[in-house]
């Protein structure tokens, strides 16, 4: 579907879950958060509804994601069942890995069609930091798990952030010498635990191109990253720069909660509420919904943050 402002809409971001077995420290709070009562979040026969009513409407490309979304029981039958929807052409999940051992082999058998892991660093330490109770070989474990399972072109994705991790970009970068990877280095928001973490952390993903001068670009995009590569590596470099540019113009996609809410933006708190209708009402609800799609976020950057009004956990990136 065409939005007010001319732009196709066909990506939808399906969080599954609220919850999370990590704890990282730019996402959610130390504690957790309450686990809410049942009848507050979608079941998964509304969930697919809804994915139903968003197919009707030109959405071809789902994410499941979270919280993380492998501590949801019963994500492979759910993802099995989105990706028979007629219509839908690509099935991905954004994950922290660590359930990969267990799940990877069942996500492919559902017709996952790509992986996104997410992994700030490579130190063990520097880990159970940053995830405060993660351990590294978890995640180590499971992007192997998901590489023997079949799944092609897995993403990394690597929040950077200064004095964290940025001395480990050429590390990162030097995953892709070694394996059809793509590392995708992600300017760390403020929304979220993200708020007061980041007016000391942000890093422009344009220290990767300083630290890395052989990068090329590969005068492409994918979705909101621009591509570059170490010549004659196998992997690739993505950066992505939700603060340093602005990606409004062909911004493509909308999001559900797993309490039920479209968000149209990221950054808005415009909220649109689908739990609980027919059908019929899902798809003009989300019909409504996209044309309510904000034209721009406002300005984002440490003196302004998001007004997202939940952490990332809640909304799902
Ligand atoms: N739990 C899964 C995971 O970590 O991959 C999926 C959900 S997580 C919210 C999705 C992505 O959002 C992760 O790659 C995470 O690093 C990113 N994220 C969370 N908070 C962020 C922030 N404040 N700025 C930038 N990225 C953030
Ligand atoms: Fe959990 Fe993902 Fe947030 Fe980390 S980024 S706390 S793994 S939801």
């Amino acid at each position: 579907m065409i939005d007010n402002y001319n732009r196709k809409i066909n990506y939808l971001r399906v969080s599954v879950t609220e919850l999370c077995n990590l704890r990282c420290r730019y996402c959610m709070p130390e504690d957790g958060i309450p686990k809410r009562d049942h009848e507050e979040m979608m079941t998964a026969e509304e969930t697919l509804m809804a994915i139903k009513a968003a197919v009707e409407l030109g959405i071809t490309k789902v994410r499941i994601t979270g919280g993380e979304p492998l501590v949801k029981r019963g994500i492979a039958k759910l993802c099995k069942a989105v990706a028979e929807i007629p219509g839908i052409e690509e099935v991905c999940m954004t994950t922290n890995g660590v359930l990969l051992p267990k799940f990877a082999e069942e996500l492919k058998a559902a017709g996952v069609d790509r992986l996104n892991i997410s992994l700030d660093t490579l130190d063990p330490e520097k880990f159970s930091y940053i995830t405060r109770n993660g351990q590294l070989q978890d995640v180590l474990d499971g992007l192997r798990a998901a590489e023997d399972a079949g799944f092609e072109n897995i993403k990394i994705n690597c929040v950077l952030m200064g004095g964290f991790n940025d001395d480990e970009i050429e590390a990162f970068v030097d995953m892709t010498r070694k394996e059809p990877i793509e590392v995708r280095f992600i300017e760390l928001m403020p929304i979220g635990g993200g708020i007061d973490f980041e007016k000391q952390k942000f890093v422009s993903c344009e220290e990767v191109l300083k630290r890395v001068p052989q990068l090329e670009s590969m005068e492409m995009d994918e979705g909101v990253a621009k591509l570059y590569k170490i010549p004659g590596a196998p992997g690739r470099v993505g950066l992505i720069r939700p603060i340093s540019c602005e990606f409004c113009e062909g911004c493509n996609k909308i999001r559900l909660t797993a309490d039920g809410k479209i968000k149209p933006c990221l950054h808005s708190d415009q909220e649109i509420s689908i739990k609980g209708l027919l059908q019929d009402e899902m798809t003009e609800t989300l019909k409504n919904a996209i044309l309510e799609k904000p034209e721009k976020r406002e300005a984002l950057d440490e003196n302004n943050p998001s007004k997202a009004g939940r952490d990332m956990n809640r909304i799902g990136g």
